[in-house]
């Protein structure tokens, strides 16, 4: 009797049971398809893109039993077996007893910021994602961003980037006080690159509040991603199966909320967790405007049907480990290709240094969007800028620009839909453009809106 070694290779924990063809443009078309999408990589149409890395949101591939799931929702209008089944999973997963379904995060985002806040009030947090920050603002309360300092050096191995800044919480929690509504702590930090917060972090920061008086929130999107960094990151939690390292983290929290786009394989939901009754009875009366009733909010009962199991399986260790491994092993491979990328990986995307990987583009010439648009040109990858596209600010009055701290492309890992060849050819192909990067040039912007330019923007080659 014999046993073999642990096999190195982590495989994709799954078999495929149904395929969907993926476009194959030639180089000829997609030069084409380019010139028609004005360099903006949001208009180009599905149909000749390659690999579809614009974003993990609502992209994922459901399983047999999410599938099977969808089969028996309930379709009631009010108190559905599927509500039932739902709000069972996310009471399992957090142990927060008032669970609120919304049609995606940004709503369940809108509900608490209108039910919580007061304008002039302050919401603190590691680093607020976009649609956050909006709905702090559209309540008329600042969003205060209070990031790890390990976040200033891009290239620093920190364990828990994510991580908010305990110290400056604890500072600002004092100056303002009774000024601070809510703070919230965001897994993984999807704006400092999918970097995780550790437990100990959020323990700390939940006392902070608890002293101060202070709520304490997560924006769980991708908690799951975040255990598994835990359970691989932090002192004494390498043996706890991450589903407790998940209750260990939303027990230190008075509430939660969730874009179920990503860690809960949804195409489409999110939710909002409360241990208070009142708030939740608030949440309840204003979602009936834009929400719907408060057992489907703004979801079919399949819908909820699908996401109660995908919130379940995202727990499952063989899944995490693979899910984090892959994106490890597209960094690698990108590095190993000779692109700089921002490190350490996260656990939801790779993002591309295009600032050094285009020295000779200026940044207000846009290197991001030169890199997108070259990775798009000769491998179909769709990724998006994170730069000075994105990121730069305009003076109103005079349209002078000034660029982004840095110049970014990020590659985002669609969860469970592309396999280990994907990569590799993604990988090979960078291989062959690396040479040629030097050769490639900057872009002006042709046209633009006067918010969130990055979506229909209009470029020209320079
Ligand atoms: C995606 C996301 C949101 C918003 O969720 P939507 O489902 O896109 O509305 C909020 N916070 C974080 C951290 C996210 O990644």
């Amino acid at each position: 009797m014999f046993e073999l070694p642990q096999a190195h290779t982590i495989i994709e924990p799954f078999k495929i049971k149904v395929v969907e063809p993926i476009p194959m443009p030639t180089l000829k078309e997609r030069r084409h398809a380019l010139a028609a999408a004005h360099y903006n990589l949001f208009n180009l149409h599905s149909s000749v893109v390659t690999f579809d890395l614009l974003t993990d949101s609502g992209t994922a591939a459901m399983s047999a039993e999410q599938w099977a799931a969808v089969m028996r929702g309930d379709e009631s209008y009010a108190g559905s077996r599927s509500y039932e089944r739902f709000e069972a999973a996310v009471q399992d997963v957090t142990g927060l007893p008032f669970v609120i379904p919304t049609h995606q995060g940004r709503s369940a985002e809108f509900l608490l910021m209108r039910a919580m806040l007061r304008p002039g009030q302050l919401v603190l947090g590691n680093t607020h994602f976009d649609t956050t920050r909006a709905n702090v603002e559209g309540a008329g309360a600042v969003a205060v961003d209070l990031p790890s300092p390990a976040t200033k050096d891009t290239a620093a191995l920190h364990p828990f980037k994510g991580d908010i800044d305990l110290e400056a919480l604890e500072r600002t929690l004092t100056k303002e006080k009774g000024k601070v509504a809510l703070v919230i702590l965001t897994v993984t930090n999807n704006s400092v690159g999918g970097q995780p917060a550790s437990l100990a972090n959020a323990r700390a920061a939940s006392e902070s509040c608890r002293r101060h008086g202070v709520p304490f929130f997560l924006d769980c999107a991708r908690f799951a991603e975040n255990c598994w960094f835990i359970k691989q990151r932090e002192a004494g939690q390498r043996e706890r199966p991450v589903a407790l390292i998940a209750r260990d983290l939303f027990q230190v929290a008075d509430g939660a909320l969730m874009s179920m786009k990503k860690d809960a394989f949804g195409n489409i939901g999110g939710f909002l967790a409360l241990r208070n009754r009142g708030l939740a009875e608030a949440v309840r009366s204003l979602m009936v405007v834009t929400e719907g009733f408060p057992t489907y909010g703004g979801l079919a009962g399949r819908d909820l049907d699908a996401l109660a199991v995908g919130l379940k399986e995202v727990l499952d260790e063989h899944y995490l480990a693979y899910r984090v491994r892959s994106v490890e092993y597209f960094g690698q491979g990108l590095e190993q290709a000779g692109l700089p990328t921002v490190k350490p990986w996260g656990g939801h995307a790779v993002y591309v240094d295009a600032a050094r990987a285009l020295p000779h583009v200026k940044p207000l010439q846009y290197p991001g969007q030169s890199l997108a648009v070259a990775l798009y040109e000769h491998i179909g990858i769709r990724g998006v800028e994170v730069g000075s596209v994105m990121l730069g600010t305009r003076n109103p009055k005079t349209g002078e620009e000034s660029p982004a701290p840095g110049e970014l492309v990020r590659l985002a890992m669609p969860r469970r839909v592309y396999t280990q060849s994907h990569v590799d050819c993604m990988v090979e192909l960078a291989g062959h453009l690396v040479p040629h990067l030097p050769e490639l040039k900057g872009y002006e912007i042709t046209w633009q809106p006067d918010v969130l330019r990055h979506f229909t923007c209009r470029f020209k080659p320079l």
